[in-house]
């Protein structure tokens, strides 16, 4: 099964990362990958963009030498009433936001809370994914939150870089158990390097690898096909228009 789109992607606008968006268009062509989305941390994480950085991506091409390229951002939760750190006439220009915890931006709660805010984040509608949710520095019920995603349609990142990121260790038996739950439930999830440099880009090694031990269905992962991701992101009313700019 091959993984052809990563959707978590940050440049040199998040202010701890090191690609440009040339570089990241450049790898994905030489990585053979058929899509890519730019994530760039929202204006709450220490060093991040201003607003106007996610708002003005409709200059950024919409294709690239075969390779689609979307308009994203990771938001930031910032308070237990789920709470995000862009506002909407910035959210409607996007194709699709992931939300997450980092512990710059909010101290983690305890398991309650820390669940019913990602409960709250799922009734937004310009949330489309849930960031590193097996993260152990912010414990949750699990049970619970997939039971939402599956209500509110979202998506469950499978996040390359949370089997190696240091600051998410011990992220490794909650990502199987939310997968494994995922799949009971019928919530489709979207693997991700959530890279920081080009090299990275498409980075799937750890994820690829819990689908198949998990033995989740093709069916539930978005990865495996450009049309799929799109479909799901048009389904909602995004990526209207995928013909404009095109170099
Ligand atoms: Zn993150
Ligand atoms: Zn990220």
């Amino acid at each position: 099964m091959k993984l052809v789109l990563d959707c978590h992607v940050h440049t040199y606008a998040s202010g701890h990362a090191y690609s440009t968006v040339k570089e990241y268009m450049d790898a994905a062509v030489e990585k053979g990958l058929a899509l890519i989305g730019f994530s760039d941390h929202g204006p709450a994480m220490p060093g991040g963009p201003h607003p106007f950085h996610h708002g003005n991506q409709q200059v950024i091409p919409r294709h690239y030498k075969g390779v689609t390229l979307l308009r994203g951002a990771e938001l930031n939760i910032i308070d237990f009433e789920g709470r995000i750190d862009l506002e909407e006439r910035i959210l409607k220009r996007l194709d699709y936001c992931i939300a997450g915890f980092h512990d710059v931006c909010l101290e983690p709660g305890n398991q309650a809370q820390n669940t019913e805010t990602l409960i709250k984040v799922m009734q937004n509608p310009y949330v489309d994914i849930l960031a590193h949710t097996g993260n152990p520095r912010w414990p949750i019920d699990r049970q619970a939150v997939i039971e939402a995603a599956a209500a509110a349609g979202k998506i469950i990142e499978i996040n390359n870089s949370s089997f190696t990121n240091l600051g998410r260790k011990g992220s490794k038996d909650n990502c199987y158990q939310i997968a494994e739950l995922a799949c009971r439930h019928n919530v489709r999830m979207i693997a991700s390097s959530d890279c920081h440099i080009a090299f990275d880009l498409g980075k799937f090694d750890y994820a690829a690898k819990l689908f198949k031990e998990v033995g989740v269905p093709e069916t539930l992962i978005m990865n495996t096909e450009a049309s799929k991701w799109l479909g799901y992101l048009s389904e909602k009313g995004k990526v209207k228009d995928l013909t404009e700019r095109s170099v």
